[in-house]
């Protein structure tokens, strides 16, 4: 924030995995002018699909509400500026139609109730998975620092310059027990493993630094319905395939 403040550059947060972190006790997506999160299947509040932002500037309030498709009926957002933040721009902003629906707010209204309880329990699942990992030969536990509170709805841990071949036997033998791990280190992307020099839209140049850590990075989905005894039973499948490929290395 301090460098972009400083070059006059305004700050939109992707806040899509972190709704419910805090920074120093200030909430992601607070930081900049806007902050977006995505309420589709894999976040935290789920609606299926959509999403929504935040902002304390009414200028970008009213654009935002008039892009989504208000009409001339912005009246009616309870959540909306003063009709004073419409006054140009009700005619100078087009309409996208990207509203959501009352739907989709109903089944996230009691989701945004219980957020802070079930960010709780993600960090209960994440700590019983790194408490049992911790420790394995060969494997790098991410350190958290103090500052921040993070959201455990995934979990990433290092196997740092293994060979790719012995990444790869690590993701297939844990597999084969059942554990699902999403290594990011492979040509070609495949689910949710896209990285910076997966898409062809934009040119990108090499990152060494960044490469390291995804070739030896392996994350894993922490859902709510995995009980703690599941988790410690994930963290000692994945302790006994590590360890049993580190020592054949
Ligand atoms: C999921 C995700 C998105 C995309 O959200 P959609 O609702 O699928 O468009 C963007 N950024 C991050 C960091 C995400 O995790």
């Amino acid at each position: 924030m301090a460098v972009c403040n400083g070059l006059g550059v305004q700050v939109i947060e992707d806040c899509a995995h972190t709704m419910g972190a805090l920074w120093n006790g200030r909430l992601s997506g607070t930081e900049g002018i806007i902050g977006c999160y995505s309420t589709q299947t894999y976040k935290h509040m789920n609606s299926g699909e959509g999403g929504l932002l935040v902002t304390r500037d009414p200028e970008v309030m009213a654009r935002a509400v008039m892009l989504s498709g208000s009409y001339m009926l912005y009246g009616k957002h309870t959540a909306a500026p003063g009709a004073e933040a419409f006054a140009d721009i009700r005619y100078e902003t087009p309409n996208v139609s990207g509203r959501m629906d009352h739907l989709r707010a109903a089944i996230l209204r009691p989701q945004l109730a219980r957020l802070s309880e079930q960010c709780e329990r993600w960090n209960e699942r994440y700590r019983a998975v790194e408490a049992g990992v911790r420790g394995t030969p060969g494997l790098t536990v991410v350190e958290r620092p103090e500052a921040e509170y993070y959201v455990g709805s995934s979990i990433q841990f290092l196997l740092l310059d293994w060979a790719s071949a012995k990444v790869q036997e690590v993701v297939a033998r844990c597999a084969a027990r059942g554990v699902e791990l999403k290594w990011f280190g492979a040509g070609e992307p495949v689910g949710f493993t896209s990285r910076y020099d997966s898409w062809r839209y934009a040119p990108s140049e090499r990152m060494a630094k960044s490469d390291r850590i995804l070739g030896g990075i392996l994350d894993m989905r922490l859902p709510l319905t995995f009980s703690l005894e599941d988790c410690a039973q994930i963290a000692r499948i994945i302790r006994a395939e590590v360890g049993a490929v580190h020592q054949a290395a």
